[in-house]
């Protein structure tokens, strides 16, 4: 998200931008905590989790590089309303949220582009909230996979059972029997919770088309971005 604004804005807002490393499991925010920092993720991986009962949490939201953690400061809003949990290590950058807020207002073309991203975070969400009513593990899991695989720039990542069960909001036995589906058309190999992507339009055969949906809202924010970064390119 940060690349696709003009150099002299970005350059601005690497002052106030941090390098951090974000590790497996861990916890951004709790809802109904105040938010501190926003995250603009690189190579880390973000979800977003609904709890239920104060205890059961479903995944509604993944953030990975084309957008931020902490939407509700767009919003107006200080605290967060689901749990943002670390769901793949890798890097970020992180701004405090007082001066968040600040380069905020005074940014058109940041305001624009977060503008753009909540709305099809929105979209994620109610897709996702749609999906998990009506679509079965087998075609929700392929289109996870395939929403990890546009962010994390590997065919492989790491995935334990349990945490695959709270993504899908079904029991282990579940995510069993659907990765063992997916692996049986040699879509994927899954072998203590490593995950390899073996034949990608297969996944995206497999996935309901909740995946497509998502994927157009998020990339007409990318193509707006892209034909922007090429006319500010082209006046430099
Ligand atoms: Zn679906």
């Amino acid at each position: 998200m940060l690349a696709a604004l003009p150099r002299k804005e970005y350059q601005r807002l690497l002052a106030r931008l941090e390098p951090v490393t974000l590790t497996f499991g861990e916890v951004l925010y709790e809802p109904g905590e105040t938010i501190r920092h926003v995250y603009f993720p690189s190579t880390s991986l973000v979800s977003l989790l609904t709890l239920v009962d104060g205890h059961l949490a479903m995944e509604v939201g993944l953030i990975g590089r084309e957008g931020m953690v902490g939407i509700p400061l767009v919003l107006g809003h200080n605290e967060s309303s689901v749990r943002a949990l670390v769901q793949g290590s890798g890097t970020a950058m992180r701004m405090a949220a007082a001066h968040f807020r600040k380069e905020f207002r005074l940014s058109l073309t940041l305001r624009q582009e977060l503008y753009r991203y909540t709305h099809a975070l929105m979209a994620q969400i109610s897709q996702t909230a749609a999906c998990n009513r009506f679509h079965v593990v087998e075609t929700r899991l392929a289109r996870w996979l395939l929403m990890t695989h546009d962010r994390v720039n590997s065919d492989r990542f790491h995935m334990t059972q349990e945490f695959l069960g709270h993504m899908l909001g079904v029991r282990r036995v579940g995510v069993t029997r659907a990765a063992q589906a997916l692996q049986k058309h040699k879509l994927i190999s899954y072998s203590r919770g490593d995950i390899a992507v073996l034949d990608r339009s297969g996944l995206e055969a497999a996935a309901c088309q909740c995946y497509e949906v998502v994927k157009d809202m998020h990339d007409g924010a990318q193509a707006g971005r892209a034909m922007r970064k090429m006319r500010n390119s082209a006046a430099a």
